[in-house]
């Protein structure tokens, strides 16, 4: 009987604290979505970043953002500081050509081909080979390569709800396919794009010659592209030739910078909620949804908060981070940097999925932890926030995973986020004013909730 009391007792605490919650912090949630919708200001700076361009690490044009950005936001009154970041530098080539022919001295049909970040360049004439396919990674050891070129066709599995565990379950051909193919002979590798859909845009992505016997050419193919391969390979009976040219090199390695603006906590000034997306992008595209969404997603929560006059107890860090994409550099360069300052962080909220619809959060955090956010969910439900899932949260703030730091990865939509990812489609063109804001509006949102109600690991 005691036991029951105890029950309905704490049930009504916990329906009267809600509605406490509704009552008062509805309307200040309420005005953050209204601001970032009516303003959209984010997807403003959004236009003005992806109008510098591709922002490749080790490129002008990325410095040139980290410099612009630096600008506009000493501007609104944040504490800003420029961080040096030592970036490998790869460059693609003009020109990226592949066909392929039924033998010697037949007709060449093209195909539309780009080289993986960090491969090496085929010879000027391009490289020649017999094409093996490769359509799931058991095969490899039955496949004879000897000489020839590897064709691994392996697609996004498509019954997976969110995308990015089908992106993780195929990622493999383009990381390792080089390693795995020059192990068995091989002169060179194509993979088929990582894109979720049939399209003639090939995806490029980073990759590793790490135990390789020697390297070889790395490209991708459009999805369209490898479908057509892998058919006219079908009725050759074997004896399909494919050609391909890349021209990229790699060169020194260059100075590029993290952007760090920070606005000072009221309470615990001493204590971080780092908030953030890379500055980087893929050289095809101008990295709109990747990762020009995300970052200005952190960047637009920032600064509806300030101007709300919502100061955190604790400073809110904005960073930019630079080269995601080509080997996490700078993230690495700031969790150094911030070991040797003796940063304490407290939370990390990241956004690299996309500028899509947000449908909520995953996190890495203690169980206790997780249940205090969890229990957010009514106030945000109302804007289409319902994913509330433990697991990964983000590469760059990966680099600063602690015991005592909550890790907040932002889940938007994933359905088409793989038709443009790394390729020549992620423009500012293919991203939705509304839905890019509803994504400001979600992350600051949750940044006045958790400050508020204090919900970081207890020491
Ligand atoms: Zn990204």
């Amino acid at each position: 009987m005691k036991r029951l009391l105890l029950l309905v007792l704490s049930l009504a605490c916990a329906d009267l604290s809600l509605a406490q919650n509704q009552e008062t912090d509805g309307p200040i949630i309420r005005n953050l979505y209204n601001q970032a919708l009516t303003q959209q200001q984010g997807y403003k700076w959004l236009k003005e970043l992806t109008d510098i361009g591709p922002r490749f690490a080790g490129t002008a044009q990325a410095n040139q953002a980290v410099f612009r950005f630096k600008e506009i936001l000493d501007s609104l009154g944040f504490e800003t500081q420029l961080q040096e970041v030592t970036v490998p530098v790869w460059q693609r080539g003009p020109q990226e050509t592949a066909a392929y022919s039924f033998g010697t001295g037949a007709l060449k049909i093209g195909l539309n081909i780009t080289a993986l970040g960090g491969s090496v360049p085929t010879p000027e004439e391009g490289l020649k080979g017999e094409v093996v396919e490769i359509t799931n990674f058991d095969q490899l050891d039955s496949v004879d390569l000897e000489g020839k070129i590897a064709f691994f066709n392996i697609p996004m599995d498509p019954t997976f709800i969110r995308t990015f565990y089908a992106y993780g379950s195929a990622v493999t051909q383009r990381w390792a396919g080089a390693v795995e193919a020059s192990k068995r002979g091989a002169i060179g590798v194509v993979i088929r794009s990582l894109s979720s859909s049939i399209n003639d845009y090939p995806h490029t992505g980073s990759m590793t010659y790490e135990g390789a016997p020697y390297k070889i050419p790395a490209a991708a193919l459009s999805t369209k592209g490898a479908e057509e391969l892998s058919k006219a390979l079908a009725t050759s009976g074997g004896s399909l030739r494919l050609e391909y040219t890349i021209q990229s090199a790699w060169q020194d390695s260059t100075t590029s910078y993290n952007l760090i603006a920070d606005l000072p906590g009221t309470e615990k000034p001493n204590e971080y909620v780092l908030i953030g997306g890379h500055i980087d992008s893929w050289d095809l595209g101008t990295g709109a949804h990747d990762d020009g969404a995300g970052s200005m997603h952190a960047m637009h929560a920032a600064h509806l908060l300030k101007s709300q006059n919502l100061g955190l107890k604790r400073t809110l860090r904005l960073v930019f981070f630079m080269n995601e994409e080509f080997g996490l550099t700078g993230a690495k360069a700031y969790a150094r940097q911030a070991k040797a300052d003796g940063i304490k962080h407290v939370i990390a909220f990241e956004s690299d999925g996309g500028g899509f619809s947000p449908r909520g959060i995953s996190m890495v955090a203690p169980d206790t932890v997780v249940a205090q956010i969890r229990a957010l969910r009514p106030l945000l439900e109302p804007y289409g926030i319902h994913r509330f899932g433990v697991g990964g949260a983000g590469a760059d703030i990966n680099q600063i995973a602690a015991e005592d730091v909550v890790l907040i990865g932002m889940r938007p939509d994933s359905h088409r986020y793989f038709e443009v990812h790394h390729s020549a489609r992620d423009v500012f063109e293919n991203v939705n004013a509304r839905e890019l804001e509803m994504g400001s509006a979600t992350m600051a949102a949750f940044l006045y909730l958790l400050d508020k109600y204090d919900i970081v690991v207890q020491p």
